[in-house]
C-alpha cells in the first residue's frame, strides 16, 4: 500500500506547521458553513482534521492506483481521429477515481458542491498527482478554470458551470497562447466580435498548444476592440466544445504525454464575455495564469520527488567497485543536493500559497464583507503585493530546480537512465516543460524583478530573520541576513544606473539572489520548529554563499561588454 501523503514526511511537517488558521477562518468566511453544509468545518481542528483526511485519500489514490499505471499511460497516450480527442483508458480511470474522491473542485465554495480548502492544501494534491503522473495533473490542474470562473464570472455563470467542474462533469482549457504569440500574449490576435443585433459574442481565429483543448468548457482571450494592438483590447470569454471548434491536431511532445496538446480553430464559435471587457489579459488572465504558475511549481516539485525517490533507491541497490553507489562521495553529493533542492523549492511554494490564499481570503472580504476595516483594506493590498513577486520566484525556483533533479537522477542511473526501461528518462522528460509553460523562466525574471527592486518581499525577510534563533541557526541567521544587506547594495546599484539594457540583464541574477535569500530564512525557521531539519537549511546556506556571491560580483561590476560586443560573440 503506497501512500504519497504519508509517505513523505517533508509534505507532512509543511501541512501542520504551514499555520493556516487565518487562511481557513477567511476560507470559512468565520466558520459560518458549517450550519448548512455536513462537511463544512466547524472550527479551525475541523478544518485541518478534514485537510488531512482527504490528502490521504488522494495520497492513497495517487500511490496505489495512478502511479502503477504512468508508464503505459507515457507509453501510449491519447489517441486523435477525426477531430476527437479520445484519453487512454488508464488516464480515464485515474480521472474516476479522483472524480470518485470528490477533488474535482478543490478550492469551489461548498454551495457549488466543491471543498473551499485553500490554494495551499489543493497545491499538495497537485504535488501528489504529479509525483503519481506528471501529465495527468495537466488535467487535474484545470480547476484553476473553474475558479477563475468563479472569482470573476457572473451569478449565472457560476451557476451553470461550477456544479459541473466540482462533479467531475465538466473540464476545462485555458486557450491563450497563438501560433505567433505566446510570451507576448498582449498581441494575440483571435477575434471577438458581437452580433448587433442578438448582441451574441463569436470567436473567429486559431489558438496552439492548447492542454485539453478537447475540453467542454473553454477560457479564451480574444480580441474584443477593434483597431487595438495591445492588452487593454483583449477580453475573455466562456465558449463550449461545438461543431464550430475544431480540433485540427494533437501534438508530438517530449514529454508529458497522457495529456492532449491541442491546435485549436474558431468558426465563429458562439461565446460569452466573461467579466468586464478589456480587462481580460490585464486582470482575469493574469489572475488565471499566476493561480497555474502556483500549480505548476506544485507538477515540479512532484515529479522532482519521484526522480529523487528513484535515484535515491538505485544509488543504495547498485553496486561498483564492492560497494553500492551511493558510498561515493561524488554520488551522496548529487543526492544531498536533490534533496536540499526539492526541500527549498517546496519551502518557498507552500510560503507562496499562504500568502495567495491571505491574498485570495482578504480580497474576498474587502469585496463582499460587512463591515470591513482599514486593517483588511491594508492586508489585502499588502498580500496582493507580496504574491505578485512570490509566484514568479517560486515557479523560476521550482521548475528549474525539478530539471537539475530530473537531469541528476539520470546520472545516478548512469547508462540504465538512458533507457526506456526506466521510469528516470520519464521523469526528465516530464520536467522539461515546467520551466517553459505558464510563463518561461525568462519571464518569470521580467515578473518578479519589478518586487525584487522595490523590496516588497523586506517585511516578511526582517520578520523571519527576527524569529528566535539561538547557537548554531542564529549564526546562519547572520550568514543570510549579510547576503541581504549585499542584496540591497545590489539593488541599488541597478537601479542608479538606469541603464534598461543592463537592468534587463542582471534580472535573473538579482531574483535568484532574492531567492537564496527568502528560502534560507524559511529553512532556518523550519529548523527551528524541527531540529532534524538544521542540516538541510545549514546546507542550503553554506551551498548559497558562493552562488550569491558569484551573482552578486556579476551584477555591481557595471560590465557593459557583453551588451556591447553580443553580435561578435554570437556571430549572426
Ligand atoms: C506542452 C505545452 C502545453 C501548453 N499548454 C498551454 C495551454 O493550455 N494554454 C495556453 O494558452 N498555452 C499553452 N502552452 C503555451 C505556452 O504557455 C507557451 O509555449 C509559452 O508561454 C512560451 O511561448 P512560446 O512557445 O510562443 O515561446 P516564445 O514566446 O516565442 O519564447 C521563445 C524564447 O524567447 C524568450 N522570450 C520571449 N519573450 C521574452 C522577453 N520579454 N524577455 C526575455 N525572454 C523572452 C522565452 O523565454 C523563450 O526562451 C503550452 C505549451 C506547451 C509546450
Amino acid at each position: 500500500m503506497a501512500n504519497f501523503f504519508k509517505d513523505n514526511a517533508d509534505l507532512m511537517f509543511t501541512l501542520n506547521n504551514l499555520e493556516l488558521a487565518e487562511v481557513a477562518k477567511l476560507k470559512e468566511e468565520g466558520y459560518k458553513f458549517a450550519q448548512e453544509f455536513d462537511n463544512a468545518p466547524a472550527d479551525f481542528a475541523d478544518a485541518l482534521d478534514n485537510y488531512n483526511r482527504v490528502l490521504e485519500v488522494v495520497g492513497e489514490i495517487c500511490g496505489d492506483r495512478i502511479e502503477p499505471r504512468s508508464r503505459t499511460v507515457d507509453a501510449e497516450g491519447p489517441h486523435f481521429a477525426d477531430g476527437v480527442v479520445t484519453y487512454h483508458p488508464l488516464t480515464v480511470q485515474n480521472l474516476n477515481d479522483l472524480k470518485q474522491a470528490g477533488v474535482m473542485g478543490v478550492m469551489l465554495d461548498h454551495k457549488f458542491g466543491g471543498l473551499n480548502f485553500p490554494v495551499s492544501v489543493y497545491t499538495m494534491m497537485t504535488e501528489m498527482v504529479s509525483r503519481a503522473d506528471g501529465s495527468l495533473q495537466n488535467i487535474f490542474g484545470l480547476q484553476d478554470i473553474a475558479e477563475t470562473i468563479n472569482f470573476f464570472g457572473s451569478d449565472e455563470q457560476k451557476e451553470k458551470y461550477l456544479p459541473g467542474f466540482a462533479s467531475g462533469e465538466y473540464d476545462g482549457s485555458m486557450d491563450l497562447t497563438e501560433p505567433d504569440f505566446g510570451s507576448d500574449l498582449q498581441s494575440v490576435r483571435l477575434r471577438a466580435w458581437q452580433d448587433e443585433k442578438t448582441g451574441q459574442w463569436y470567436l473567429n481565429g486559431m489558438k496552439r498548444f492548447i492542454t485539453n483543448g478537447c475540453a467542454k468548457v473553454h477560457l479564451v482571450l480574444a480580441r474584443s476592440e477593434e483597431g487595438t494592438s495591445d492588452g487593454r483590447g483583449l477580453s475573455m470569454f466562456i465558449c463550449e466544445a461545438c461543431p464550430q471548434l475544431v480540433v485540427r491536431r494533437i501534438e508530438n511532445k517530449l514529454g508529458i504525454h497522457g495529456v492532449a496538446t491541442t491546435e485549436l480553430q474558431y468558426n465563429d464559435v458562439p461565446a460569452v464575455l466573461c467579466g468586464k471587457r478589456r480587462f481580460g489579459l490585464i486582470k482575469y488572465v493574469m489572475s488565471l495564469m499566476n493561480g497555474a504558475r502556483v500549480a505548476i511549481s506544485g507538477q515540479a516539485i512532484g515529479i522532482a520527488e519521484a526522480a529523487y525517490r528513484e535515484a535515491r533507491k538505485y544509488a543504495a541497490e547498485r553496486m561498483q567497485f564492492k560497494k553500492s553507489i551511493d558510498q561515493f562521495p561524488a554520488i551522496y553529493d548529487m543526492l544531498a543536493g536533490m534533496k536540499v533542492k526539492l526541500t527549498a523549492a517546496r519551502a518557498l511554494l507552500y510560503e507562496t500559497t499562504r500568502v495567495v490564499d491571505l491574498r485570495n481570503g482578504y480580497t474576498h472580504l474587502v469585496e463582499h464583507g460587512e463591515n470591513v476595516s482599514a486593517d483588511d483594506r491594508a492586508k489585502q493590498k499588502y498580500y496582493n503585493k507580496v504574491a505578485a513577486v512570490l509566484t514568479p520566484m517560486c515557479k523560476a525556483l521550482a521548475t528549474e530546480m525539478a530539471n537539475q533533479v530530473a537531469y541528476d537522477a539520470i546520472q545516478i542511473h548512469g547508462g540504465t537512465g538512458f533507457m526506456k526501461d526506466f521510469n528516470a528518462e520519464r521523469f526528465y522528460r516530464d520536467a522539461r516543460i515546467t520551466n517553459i509553460y505558464e510563463g518561461t523562466t525568462q519571464l518569470q525574471v521580467v515578473a518578479a524583478i519589478g518586487g525584487v527592486i522595490q523590496r516588497d518581499n523586506d517585511v516578511r525577510i526582517q520578520e523571519l530573520a527576527s524569529l528566535d534563533y539561538t547557537g548554531k541557526l542564529a549564526r546562519l541567521r547572520d550568514t543570510v541576513m549579510k547576503l541581504h544587506a549585499r542584496q540591497l547594495e545590489a539593488v541599488k546599484f541597478v537601479a542608479e544606473k538606469k541603464d534598461p539594457a543592463y537592468h534587463d540583464l542582471m534580472a535573473r541574477s538579482l531574483v535568484e539572489m532574492e531567492t537564496y535569500i527568502f528560502v534560507g530564512l524559511l529553512l532556518l525557521r523550519d529548523a527551528m520548529k524541527c531540529e532534524d531539519r538544521a542540516a538541510i537549511a545549514e546546507r542550503f546556506i553554506l551551498d548559497a554563499v558562493p552562488e550569491f556571491e558569484k551573482r552578486f560580483m556579476r551584477v555591481t561590476s557595471g560590465d557593459v561588454t557583453l551588451i556591447d560586443n553580443k553580435r561578435d560573440i554570437i556571430d549572426y
